[in-house]
C-alpha cells in the first residue's frame, strides 16, 4: 500500500517545461514557489498550510539552483516534520473498562474502523465490547454485528430508534461485569440536526460517567481522507459536539490526495491514531509520517 498517495507525488509537475521534456534543476525564485504552492493546494493541504509548507522549504535558498530530488527532500522533511507531531498510537489506560467513543459522520467509516480496531485489540490478547450506539440505522447495526462476528467481539444492540444512551449504559455496565479491557460506543453520525446529535453525545458522555467519571477515555473522529477539505470542517463540527481526543484517517488506499492530513496536523494537532488503507480487516494501521512524507511526495 501507499498510504497517502497513489500514482506519484505532488511535485511531479515541477520539472518539466511546457513541452514536458524533464528539467534537470531550477533556480527556487517566486515563480517555482507559486507553483509548489498551487501543486500543495491541489493535493488538499489548505491555502494555509500550503503558504508555510513553501516559505520554510524557501528559507536561505531563495535564487539556488535545486534539482527534483532536493525539492522532494525539502518538501519531505517539512510534511514529516509537521507530521511527527501528531503520530501517536491512542493512549491505553489500565481502567477497565477503558471506552472508546467513536464519532464522525455516515460514511466516513466509523462501523469499519471500530472492526478493525477490535480486532486488533483482540489480537493483542484483549477482550473487546461494542456497543452499536447508532440506533438509528438499523443498517449500520447490522453491519457492525457484521464486523464484530469477523473480529470474536459482542456487539450489544438495542431496537431501532432507541435511546443510545440507555444502551451505551448497558453496555458499560455489561463491560464491567465481564471485566472487559475495552468498550467502544458507536455512535449517529447525522449533521443534519446537530443540536440532536449534540445532546446524544452528551447523553452518552453522562450516563457512562455514572459508571466512571473519566469516561470515554477517548473519542476517535473518524474522517474519509477522500473528502478533502471538508474533513477539516468536519474536525470544527466534532469538536463542538464531543471532546474529540484523536483522529483515525480512513480510505488512505484510494486516490486519496492526502495533504489534507498536513493541514488537520497543521491546524488542529490532534494525534492521528490510525489509518485506513482498505475495506479488510487487517486494513488499519499506525501513522508513519515519514512513510507519509515519502509517499505524499512521491
Ligand atoms: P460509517 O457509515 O461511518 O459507519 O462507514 P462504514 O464503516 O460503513 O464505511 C463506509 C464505506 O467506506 C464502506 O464501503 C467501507 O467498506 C468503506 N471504507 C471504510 N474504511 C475504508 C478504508 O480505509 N479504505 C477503503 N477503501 N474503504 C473504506
Amino acid at each position: 500500500t501507499n498510504p497517502g498517495r497513489s500514482g506519484g507525488g505532488v511535485l511531479g509537475r515541477l520539472f518539466k517545461r511546457g513541452d514536458g521534456a524533464p528539467v534537470l534543476r531550477r533556480t527556487l525564485d517566486d515563480a517555482m514557489l507559486e507553483q509548489i504552492e498551487e501543486l500543495l493546494i491541489a493535493a488538499d493541504m489548505g491555502v494555509d498550510t500550503a503558504l508555510r509548507v513553501t516559505a520554510n522549504m524557501a528559507e536561505g535558498r531563495m535564487g539556488r539552483k535545486v534539482s527534483t530530488r532536493e525539492i522532494k527532500q525539502l518538501l519531505a522533511a517539512e510534511v514529516a516534520r509537521i507530521m511527527e507531531s501528531v503520530a501517536k498510537p491512542m493512549p491505553l489506560y489500565p481502567t477497565k473498562p477503558q471506552v472508546v467513543l467513536v464519532v464522525g459522520v455516515n460514511g466516513s467509516g466509523k462501523t469499519t474502523t471500530i472492526g478493525k480496531l477490535a480486532a486488533q485489540f483482540r489480537a493483542a490478547g484483549k477482550s473487546v465490547v461494542i456497543a452499536a450506539g447508532d440506533t438509528f440505522r438499523a443498517a449500520a447495526v447490522e453491519q457492525l454485528q457484521v464486523w464484530g462476528d469477523r473480529a470474536g467481539v459482542p456487539v450489544l444492540t438495542a431496537p431501532e430508534g432507541s435511546d443510545p444512551a440507555s444502551l451505551a449504559f448497558e453496555a458499560m455496565t455489561k463491560a464491567q461485569a465481564d471485566g472487559a479491557d475495552l468498550l467502544m460506543i458507536d455512535t449517529a453520525g447525522r449533521l443534519q440536526n446537530r443540536a440532536d446529535l449534540m445532546e446524544e453525545l452528551a447523553k452518552i458522555v453522562r450516563v457512562i460517567r455514572k459508571k466512571d467519571p473519566d469516561a470515554p477515555h477517548n473519542t476517535l473522529l473518524v474522517l474519509d481522507a477522500t473528502t478533502g477539505q471538508n474533513a477539516l470542517r468536519q474536525v470544527e463540527t466534532f469538536q463542538k459536539l464531543a471532546n474529540v481526543s484523536g483522529l483515525v484517517m480512513t480510505k488512505l488506499d484510494g486516490t486519496a490526495r492526502g495533504g489534507v492530513l498536513v493541514a488537520l496536523a497543521d491546524k488542529f494537532g490532534l494525534p492521528i491514531h490510525a489509518i485506513g488503507v482498505g475495506e479488510q480487516i487487517d486494513d488499519l494501521q499506525a501513522f508513519d509520517p515519514e512513510e507519509f512524507a515519502a509517499a505524499l511526495t512521491g
